[in-house]
């Protein structure tokens, strides 16, 4: 049967802009991972079922639902990944790389302040871009 009243996806979109943490968040445990938490587009994956209730870690992997929509998904793994290479040129190292990934900088500044999502600002991971010197 068909639904009779469809989600208005352009509605819900601005919904989630107004109040970002009311994004739906489709937790999947895959015990498999090499890292507490992940997130991929609409999903964030987990390693262990406890983590759901890691609220910082909750709130580290929703900002990253939200830079992925904000960067339309697939931008989102390109910039990250050309962002961690460059680091890894310049540190050398993998975790320092990772760490300065500028999507990272904003989600573990940010990942303490559990209401960070209902007042950030659009496209603020933009601001943790350093230019190189
Ligand atoms: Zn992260």
């Amino acid at each position: 049967m068909l639904n009779k009243d469809p989600v208005n996806v352009y509605g819900f979109l601005m919904m989630n802009h107004l109040d970002q943490t009311l994004m739906p968040k489709f937790i999947i445990y895959v015990p498999f991972l090499n890292v507490a938490g992940m997130a991929l587009f609409p999903f964030i994956l987990i390693k262990e079922k406890r983590y759901r209730h890691d609220e910082v870690l909750m709130n580290h992997e929703s900002i990253h639902l939200v830079q992925q929509l904000e960067f339309f998904i697939l931008p989102f793994y390109i910039l990250y990944l050309i962002n961690y290479l460059f680091n890894l040129l310049k540190y050398g190292e993998h975790y320092k790389a990772y760490l300065n990934i500028f999507f990272e900088k904003e989600a573990y500044l940010h990942e303490g302040d559990l209401d960070y999502l209902k007042k950030r600002k659009f496209w603020a991971a933009l601001s943790f871009i350093k230019p190189p010197k």
